[in-house]
């Protein structure tokens, strides 16, 4: 579903990816972890093509994207805005419209997006909002939610533009920890309806359940790719245990 190659990205003189190779298959739930500066973030945006990436391949289905070059540039935006529809984003910091309804939220991308009609926008909608447990919040607007809410609500939102993956960067973050599990169980069932999903997180035990595959970022390369018992239980690598001996 999502094959990335050679990915290189600096900001300025900062070399944050230098040459990842990563791909995810359909169905395939990708933890992503590391510590603070390795990469992660912008490894998950440069999936989307929210952060071009100075060098590399990037393929999200059937949209193939090759980096670095500056030729045929109307091209490449419908390539970029193509390549963002088929990925949902879910943020740190929910990055919901302060001005609308929850039901306003999630919409959006399908009526003015997709073009649904009004009707099916908003049965959609209403469907999604209960799948993450919030069709009571129809019409509430953002600020009157708790962080887990608006995060959920954010989740329906991605989910509305039917992507052939969800990317999450570190979705329970900026929550307070009694409001972590609400979030992570409505991605836990994501999951077990077949969902692709890769997911930047430091919560090793939700990564352990949730993941068919953990991938350690460090310095901005893969430095070890694993299922979640053997990353866990005996990672070959030093880096990655004295990684986890911190957060855990
Ligand atoms: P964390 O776990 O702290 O979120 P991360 O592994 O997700 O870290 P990134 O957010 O990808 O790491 O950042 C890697 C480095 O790139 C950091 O040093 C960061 O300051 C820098 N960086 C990220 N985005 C930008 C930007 N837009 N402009 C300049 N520097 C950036």
């Amino acid at each position: 579903t999502i094959e990335l190659s050679g990915i290189c990205k600096a900001f300025g003189d900062l070399e944050v990816l230098r040459g990842v190779d990563l791909s995810v298959e359909r169905g395939e739930v990708v933890v992503l972890m590391g510590p603070s500066g390795s990469g992660k973030t912008t490894l998950v945006r440069c999936m989307n093509l929210l952060e071009e990436p100075d060098a590399g391949h990037v393929r999200i289905c059937d949209c193939a994207f090759e980096c670095g070059t500056r030729r045929d540039r109307r091209g490449r935006a419908k390539l970029m805005q193509r390549a963002r529809q088929r990925t949902g984003m879910v943020f740190q910091q929910f990055n919901l419209f302060p001005h609308m309804t929850a039901l306003g939220n999630v919409i959006e991308g399908p009526h003015q997006v997709r073009k649904l009609p009004m009707p099916e926008a908003v049965a959609l909608g209403e469907r999604l909002l209960e799948r993450v447990g919030l069709a009571d919040k129809r019409d509430v607007h953002p600020s009157r939610l708790s962080g887990g809410q608006k995060q959920r609500v954010a989740i329906a939102r991605a989910l509305a533009m039917d992507p052939e993956a969800v990317l999450f960067d570190e979705p329970t973050s900026a929550l307070d920890p009694e409001l972590h599990a609400e979030v992570l169980e409505v991605i836990q069932e994501l999951a077990a309806d077949g969902m692709t999903m890769v997911i930047v997180t430091h919560e090793t035990h939700f990564a352990r359940e949730v993941a068919n595959r953990i991938v350690f970022m460090d310095g901005g390369v893969v430095v070890e790719e694993a299922s979640p018992e053997t990353f866990f239980t005996r990672p070959s690598k030093e880096r990655v245990r004295s990684f986890l001996r911190l957060v855990d």
